[in-house]
């Protein structure tokens, strides 16, 4: 009888089977929380204690958005600084965590919905590393990165996500990095470290936070049909997409609960979720 690929997986997976995984979603905000202490980073780093150790981590960031979706097959990955106009102190944080060439093979497999590939010019973008290396200080759990396929729907997001549940009970820590709410363009930058939201943004905060603890993932996954607060918050949906990974990989009856749940610079919400 022939075997699925999935049990060959089982069978050759360097990885041990392990109680189910609990499942991230990190709003990373502003780069500067990668060297800030601050309430956030303070959450940041309760978290990582809370939960078991993982054998590796596979990080959706918001910031890498290809056509296609690729994982990371390097050795060792680079700490991408992807961004300007910070301080020197913040181009100089590496974040030196091996990659997992095993892992990104392991999850090109797993993968039926669509074809992905592994890429070896990446690394570890701001996205992944200036939140990770807050529960993982001495980078020493092997990481890769899953890039955001920016010609696929919300929907086929978050179909393609469920298909990396079996990792969860391989030890692997499924992260998805963005923010729920992300205007930059409305950033009010004198109040980039302080808790203040525009109404618009209180207002779509608490509906989302009603829909992802309500279980109601359908309304988020719609979040382009529900009114000019949504409109407002996602402009545009690279930094909302990586939570409908991470709500995709929630079974049955799984706790969930956030964490940073405030919103800084008017415009940028800090929320985020363990599920497990
Ligand atoms: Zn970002």
């Amino acid at each position: 009888m022939a075997m699925k690929i999935n049990e060959i997986n089982n069978m050759t997976s360097p990885f041990s089977s392990t109680e189910k995984m609990p499942v991230l979603f990190l709003g990373h905000g502003s780069p500067m929380n990668a060297i800030e202490e601050n309430e956030f980073v303070t959450g940041f780093r309760n978290i990582g204690k809370e939960i078991p150790r993982p054998n590796a981590i596979l990080c959706i960031s918001a910031h890498w958005e290809t056509k296609g979706t690729y994982v990371t097959a390097m050795e060792s990955p680079r700490t991408i600084h992807d961004f300007g106009g910070f301080p020197k102190a913040l181009f100089d944080v590496q974040y030196p965590a091996p990659g997992s060439p095993e892992l990104a093979k392991e999850t090109q497999q797993i993968i039926q919905k669509t074809a992905v590939g592994l890429d070896q010019k990446w690394g570890l973008d701001h996205g992944c590393w200036s939140v990770v290396k807050h529960l993982y200080p001495t980078a020493n759990v092997p990481i890769i990165e899953m890039s955001l396929d920016y010609s696929l729907t919300p929907q086929s997001h978050y179909e393609l996500a469920q298909e990396l549940a079996s990792l969860r009970n391989r030890g692997v820590l499924i992260v998805g990095s963005g923010n729920i709410i992300h205007n930059l363009r409305l950033v009010a930058w004198d109040k980039l470290s302080s808790i203040y939201g525009y109404d618009w943004a209180k207002e779509a905060n608490e509906r989302m936070n009603g829909y992802i603890l309500n279980g109601d993932y359908q309304s988020l996954i719609n979040f382009q049909s529900q009114g000019k607060a949504f409109d407002l918050a996602i402009p545009s949906p690279d930094h909302f997409l990586p939570l409908l990974y991470t709500l995709a990989l929630k079974e049955g009856d799984e706790k969930m609960s956030l964490f940073n749940d405030k919103i800084v610079a008017g415009s940028l919400s800090m929320t985020s979720l363990k599920i497990g």
